[in-house]
């Protein structure tokens, strides 16, 4: 059994946190990875399109409907809550010790749980745009579009502002969450199994010696981890953070 005290307050001594999450920090909250999803029976084909092919900017715009079957039944849950994982690092940032977090997740539960420098890799479903005149659209009313796919009131098809595979990742966002992992003086990572790039290549800038690693099964990057905790993010982030024991 690990003394989480102890760990604890290797990081609370710190005024220059970074947090960096995959979608195992969502799990708890109900949102289920989607490549654990089944791809979508395609009737033309014959074949089963699985979920990469349908995130993809090709599929987007070549079968638009079924993209947002997909999405809409599979990236957007509507009644997901942030859990005490969540609300550990509010905790820690408002109390000035945590300085950014950065997510590879779309579902926007950090800042609903109240975190205010979050640096979305990979964008997020609370923020869409019509592509004819950029108009921005929220996500209530992407989910409560007449048809599947989302229309503006200049008749533009409205698009999610996710990264679809095959589209690139914002470099300058890319570049802000590089030089927060470069100077931070602990880095947490959770729920995230590390194969996955920009996450693999991210952590590499790290350069100090408090690499926390907390994922529930054992990941090809615990060797790099200077602390591995096989462990729930919801449970042990609270105790972590001094919020609860
Ligand atoms: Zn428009």
């Amino acid at each position: 059994m690990m003394d989480y005290q102890a760990l604890g307050e290797l990081i609370r001594n710190s005024d220059n946190i970074v947090f960096f999450g995959g979608a195992g920090t969502s799990t708890e909250s109900g949102i289920p990875d989607f490549r654990s999803a089944d791809g979508l029976y395609n009737a033309d084909t014959g074949v089963n399109v699985p979920p990469e092919e349908i995130l993809s900017r090709d599929f987007f715009f070549a079968h638009t409907e079924d993209f947002y079957k997909f999405y809409k039944e599979h990236l957007i849950h509507p009644h997901a809550k942030p859990h005490p994982g969540h609300e550990a690092l509010v905790h820690l940032e408002r109390q000035g010790k945590l300085k950014a977090i950065i997510t590879q997740n779309i579902d926007g539960l950090h800042q609903m749980a109240g975190s205010t420098n979050v640096l979305e890799l990979h964008g997020s479903v609370h923020r869409n745009y019509c592509l004819d005149c950029r108009r921005f659209h929220s996500l209530d009313e992407v989910m409560a579009s007449e048809g599947l796919v989302p229309r503006c009131e200049c008749g533009g098809m409205v698009k999610p502002d996710v990264v679809l595979y095959q589209e690139g990742l914002d470099m300058q966002l890319l570049d802000r969450a590089v030089n927060y992992i470069r100077e931070a003086d602990v880095l947490i990572v959770a729920g995230t199994s590390l194969t996955v790039q920009p996450a693999a290549s991210l952590v590499r800038y790290y350069l100090g010696g408090r690499f926390f690693l907390i994922n529930k099964s054992s990941t090809p990057y615990d060797s790099f981890a200077d602390y591995v905790i096989t462990d729930s993010f919801a449970k042990v982030m609270p105790i972590l953070a001094g919020v609860s024991d």
